[in-house]
Formats: C-alpha cells, sequence, structure tokens
C-alpha cells in the first residue's frame, strides 16, 4: 500500500471498523451548555481525561463520553482487569460484567458474565435502548450483542493465560510447571498475587446532566457464573440527575451486600456534601459487614479494598477508600489530575 489515496481509505476504513462497536447506540450530540463539566475516574481512566471532556465540551451526551473513556480500557490488552486481555475465570474464560445509568432519561442497562464481546459497556447501552430490560447475562447478553453489529472476538489474550496457567499451577493439585519454568517474572508476580482492577466514570455534562459506566473482567479466577457489583444498579454504580454520580472499584462482595453506591447517593440527597456521603457510607459500611468474620481482620478492621469515586450535580467531587491509600483521576474543566481519596481505615 504506497500510495497516499489507498493507505488514507484503509485508515478511514480501519477507523470506523474500530470505532463501530462505539457508534452502535451512540446518542445525538447537543449544543454546548454554559455549566463546568466533571469527570471522574478510577486511576486508569487518567490517561483518556483529557480527550472525555473535549467530548463533554462538544455536547457529547455525559454517558457517551464515560463509555468511550472506558473503551480504550476495554480494549487495552495491558490492563488485566477489564475487557480485552482481562484474567479469565478459572476455566481460562474471560467474562466481563458492565452498566451504564443515563441521567437525563434515568435509563440503565446492564451485562454481566458476557463472553467474546470486546465492548460490553457498549452492549449495556443498547441494553438500555433497545430492549425493555435492564439485565442480560451470558448466552443471551451476547447473542443480543451479536444481533446489533458487534462482533465476536477472543479475549483471552496469551499473557492472560499464562498468568491463569501460572496461578492453576501454582494451586498445588494435579497442574505442575515446566520443567525449564520460563515464565517472565511479572507473569509469576502477577499469578502469585492477583490483583484486580475494573474502571468506573462519571461524567458531568455542560448541561448538568450525568452519565456514568463500570466496566470489569472481575475477580480473576472466579468461579464461571460469578457476577461481581459493576453490573448491578446501586452497587457498583448509582446516579440521580437531580444529585449525582457515584461509582465503585475492589471488593463487588461488598457492594452487593451494602447497595454501597445507592447508599452514597441517598446520603448526598438528604444533604450531605459528597465528601461527608462517602465518609458516612463507608463507616456503615464497614460498620455492618463487620458482623461478617470472612470481611473482618484480626484487628476487627475490614480486611478488603473498595474505593469509590462520586460527584455531585453541582460538580463537587470525591473519592473514598476503606483501607489504605487510594488515588482517583479527575478532570475539573481546568486540567486533568490524581486526586487521593479519603481513606476510612489506615
Ligand atoms: N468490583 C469488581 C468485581 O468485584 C472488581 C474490582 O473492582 O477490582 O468484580
Amino acid at each position: 500500500m504506497t500510495d497516499g489515496l489507498n493507505r488514507r481509505s484503509f485508515l478511514t476504513a480501519s477507523a470506523a471498523a474500530g470505532l463501530s462497536p462505539l457508534a452502535i447506540g451512540a446518542m445525538p450530540r447537543k449544543p454546548a451548555g454554559a455549566g463546568s463539566p466533571v469527570i471522574v475516574a478510577s486511576g486508569n481512566g487518567f490517561r483518556y481525561l483529557d480527550e472525555a471532556m473535549e467530548k463533554l465540551r462538544q455536547g457529547t451526551d455525559p454517558l457517551d463520553a464515560a463509555i468511550e473513556l472506558v473503551a480504550h480500557v476495554e480494549a487495552d490488552p495491558n490492563d488485566r482487569s477489564v475487557g480485552y486481555g482481562g484474567i479469565p475465570n478459572e476455566d481460562g474464560v474471560v467474562e466481563l460484567d458492565s452498566a451504564v445509568m443515563h441521567g437525563p432519561t434515568h435509563g440503565a442497562g446492564a451485562v454481566a458474565s458476557i463472553r467474546d464481546i470486546m465492548h460490553p459497556a457498549a452492549v449495556a447501552r443498547l441494553v438500555m435502548q433497545r430492549t425493555k430490560h435492564v439485565l442480560l447475562v451470558g448466552e443471551g447478553a451476547k447473542r443480543f450483542a451479536l444481533a446489533h453489529g458487534f462482533k465476536e472476538e477472543n479475549l483471552l489474550t496469551d499473557e492472560a493465560r499464562e498468568v491463569w496457567l501460572r496461578n492453576k499451577e501454582r494451586q498445588g493439585t494435579y497442574w505442575v510447571p515446566a520443567p525449564d519454568d520460563k515464565v517472565a517474572a511479572h507473569i509469576k508476580q502477577e499469578a502469585d498475587n492477583l490483583t484486580t482492577g475494573t474502571i468506573h466514570c462519571s461524567a458531568l455534562d455542560t448541561h448538568g446532566d450525568l452519565g456514568c459506566v463500570t466496566t470489569t473482567s472481575g475477580w480473576g479466577m472466579k468461579i464461571p457464573g460469578r457476577v461481581g457489583d459493576s453490573p448491578i444498579l446501586g452497587a457498583g454504580l448509582y446516579l440521580d440527575n437531580a444529585v449525582g454520580s457515584c461509582g465503585s472499584t475492589g471488593l463487588g462482595e461488598i457492594n452487593l451486600l451494602n447497595c454501597s453506591c445507592y447508599l452514597i447517593i441517598d446520603e448526598m440527597r438528604r444533604g450531605k456534601h459528597v465528601k461527608d456521603a462517602l465518609v458516612a457510607s463507608l463507616k456503615h459500611i464497614a460498620e455492618v459487614t463487620s458482623r461478617n468474620p470472612r470481611y473482618r481482620g484480626e484487628d476487627g478492621k475490614p480486611n478488603y479494598g473498595v474505593t469509590f469515586y462520586a460527584v455531585s450535580k453541582d460538580g463537587q467531587y470525591a473519592g473514598a477508600n476503606m483501607v489504605g491509600g487510594a488515588r482517583m483521576a479527575v478532570h475539573d474543566g481546568k486540567e486533568a489530575k490524581m486526586v487521593d481519596c479519603v481513606p476510612i481505615f489506615e
């Protein structure tokens, strides 16, 4: 492909092909309003904040801007906690969870345990738009995505498979490593300390409208069919267009047990500042959850990690996490930055 025209048409065609899953269901742009936009996200969204902010300024719907931001991470083979390249379940299959909420219509859609589809957040948006349901799971969710033109893709990268295999082998049952164990050091390290990640993004546009999304491959080595908090409204995300938007990463079971994001938005609805709402809700979650010894360390403190990201209707934002330090990605309309979350326990 030497001549400029061919190269141009190739680039145009591949851009169109690459963008098509995100174009399916994208909403019309509005003229930009006079308000000040804000985006909050988990740290893995930082690199894409400027682009998403520019879209908000151009009148892109806040949910679309959030979905397009997280799509970068869904397609990133090096992020082992979201979409393509995510650590698979214990059978070696990548299963994804995602949900979206749209402030202006109080609409929502979600998919859980979906396989072979790289952009579950965009599928969740279509569940919102093109079904009378809110949540589709497993094979049904995949068939729905294929019906709308999403492509079936193998989401298991070689590196994620190596992490899975190595983790299986270190469990000491019947699988054993090769005698010349040549697995790269970073793969060994990941297999020994399986971490998770997920991405959440909440966006407030220039009209004061909110949109949010959470998308994940969930816990590596999970039991096939396990669904976390990310696709569950009120647990891994929630918004009320008159109040604010909130999302979470971390041990999803905690949020399933506590409807955590609903709780936080409800505290904000009752008049609490976003930071105070986060602190009050996390203290409540810590207290009720400590009744279960599974979630309590020997020192009596929570033994799990969970982090929340929230923005209010009037553009105030904050993050909080249960134990230790965490940071969140924020674009406040002026600049993209990493901000410390408030730790509830040191
Ligand atoms: N919350 C996700 C889940 O439980 C995982 C994570 O955020 O690390 O599936």
